[in-house]
């Protein structure tokens, strides 16, 4: 059947997100859209640290910055810093930009493996300006001069994602989504072709449509329990499957970072917004208490706490079939691997980009499934190897956590890319995916995976050109004293905020 309806059940950042979306990118096909959510069941409620590829995503929609980082009380995020990952007192950033100059014939850690070896040169951090610029407390936007430093970053947000959605939520419905406010109590099936013909609500009305998308979160309503879509249980490799979240007043001044202390059985997430600090202890059940997640949670915080902590539980894990017959699953309903690294929102909007771009012209085609499925896949899959890292290389062993996690077996995909980098640094190298290049030589010299060997163009290296690397860390030093503080840039930035849509 031609597709001219659309139904979304849920209204998180996942349903708000798919309807912004869909009513923007498929405007031209004048189709149906509606979303229905329940407050009475609510949203999942975390979820405030982003990656830089929803700006993208925001800009496509032709959001206002500055309107939306006011509205949210957002802040903006240079990378993420780890503490404490391989060994307790190691610090590390993980930057949203490269490392070296803005002209480079090589990758540019080969060349300071080099200057290292050769006691020349101390951090790699030193060489990048974002990681500078987070730890200066600093913030300018990215240069589109590509022989400029200021290009050699891009940045996220912090933000408060309940009130992203309600943003988004005016977006779509001045697009022409229709909300309506229900629960959905049970799912009518097409006899002989097994698709879905629409979801019963518990006023009684019934929402028809041709397509429907799974945003209804943990509960995968449509995907899981209707549609029968197995889940792939990575548990094994990312063992944490509890979270406690909690916000806190704000202390001190709001960095560009959000940090991830390492603990006995998990870490610690600590997210700054415009007006408080989120907090998040993520742990693994199997080796640590809720009371005594809980007490580590509360213990460190910086202020007073707003609120109670929340309690939520989930396993990582991914369903390899997102789209089945008519019902397309985007968010949490699709798999969640855990908060590590920000990917959620990435992975939505992964979704909702392949599903835009393979949206039935007629009927659905069982090829369309395929890709969407195939793309979804290789995402999950390489930032699931990502995240491994992360545990697996690590020196920690005061912990039946860490000795775990630094002894399991891990994904033969993984394992390939861990050895290439350590044999000479290299990088195994892939257009479609999270996290590329510069991401992982965070990861591996920040958790002290330092190569064996280098690429022999660094050793080739004339001494003019590396004389002009060394000096890298000053020229950095000086493009930073300029800029401003992190929160005067937010302040002379965002609007106040505006009031929050009824
Ligand atoms: C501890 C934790 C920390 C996280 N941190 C981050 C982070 O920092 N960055 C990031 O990118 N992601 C993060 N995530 C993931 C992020 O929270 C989610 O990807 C995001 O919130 C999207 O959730 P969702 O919309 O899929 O589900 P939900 O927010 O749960 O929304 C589900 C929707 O479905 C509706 N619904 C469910 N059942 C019914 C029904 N029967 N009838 C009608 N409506 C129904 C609900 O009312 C709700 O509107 C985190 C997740 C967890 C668990």
């Amino acid at each position: 059947m031609q597709v001219r309806r659309i139904v979304i059940a849920g209204g998180g950042t996942a349903g708000w997100m798919t309807a912004a979306g869909l009513s923007k990118l498929l405007g031209p096909l004048g189709l149906d859209i509606c979303l229905v959510e329940s407050e009475q069941i609510g949203t999942v409620g975390v979820g405030e640290a982003t990656l830089p590829h929803m700006r993208f995503f925001n800009r496509t929609l032709g959001l206002d910055e500055r309107e939306l980082m006011a509205f949210t009380n957002a802040t903006f995020k240079l990378g993420i810093e780890f503490r404490d990952w391989a060994r307790i007192g190691d610090s590390y950033v993980h930057p949203f930009g490269d490392y070296g100059p803005a002209d480079q014939e090589i990758p540019f850690h080969h060349v300071w493996h080099r200057l290292h070896a050769e006691g020349r040169a101390g951090r790699i951090d030193d060489f990048s300006l974002p990681v500078r610029m987070s730890e200066r407390g600093k913030f300018d936007f990215p240069s589109t001069d590509p022989d400029n430093l200021l290009s050699t970053f891009s940045y996220a947000y912090q933000l408060d994602a309940s009130l992203y959605a309600k943003y988004l939520r005016r977006f779509s419905e001045a697009n022409g989504v229709r909300r309506i406010e229900g629960r959905i109590m049970s799912v009518e099936r097409n006899g002989d072709s097994g698709d879905i013909r629409a979801l019963a609500l518990e006023s009684g009305e019934r929402l028809e449509g041709e397509l429907f998308i799974d945003c209804t979160g943990f509960r995968a309503m449509l995907i899981g329990k209707e549609m029968g879509a197995e889940f792939d249980d990575w548990s094994n490799w990312l063992p944490c499957d509890r979270a406690i979240a909690v916000a806190c007043e704000m202390a001190g001044e709001s960095v560009a970072y959000t940090r991830a202390t390492a603990r006995p059985a998990g870490w610690q997430w600590r997210i700054p917004l415009q007006h408080r600090t989120g907090n998040g202890h993520v742990y693994s059940s199997d080796c640590m208490s809720d009371d005594e997640a809980a007490d580590i949670l509360l213990g460190s915080l910086e202020a007073k706490a707003l609120g109670d902590p929340k309690f939520l539980r989930f396993k990582a894990g991914m369903r390899p079939k997102q789209w089945v017959g008519n019902c397309v699953s985007i968010g949490l309903s699709s798999g969640f691997l855990e908060p590590l690294e920000s990917t959620s929102i990435y992975l939505i909007q992964a979704g909702i980009t392949a599903l835009a771009e393979l949206m039935p012209s007629g009927g659905v085609d069982t090829r369309d499934i395929e890709e969407f499925n195939r793309v979804m896949q290789l995402e999950y899959d390489r930032i699931r190897d990502f995240l491994i890292l992360h545990y697996h290389v690590t020196e920690r062993d005061d912990s039946d956590f860490w000795n775990y996690v630094r002894t399991m077996s891990i994904p033969d995909s993984l394992r390939e890319k861990i050895e290439l980098f350590r044999s000479r640094g290299v990088v195994q190298e892939y257009k479609d995916g999270l996290f590329l290049h510069p991401s992982w030589v965070a990861v591996y010299l920040g958790q002290r995976v330092m190569p064996q060997g280098r690429d022999p163009r660094a050793d080739a290296m004339d001494e003019a050109r590396l004389n002009e690397m060394l000096d890298l860390p000053a020229q950095i030093e000086r493009k930073l004293d300029p800029c401003a503080a992190h929160e005067d840039a937010v302040k002379s930035y965002c609007k106040p905020r505006m009031a929050a849509p009824s």
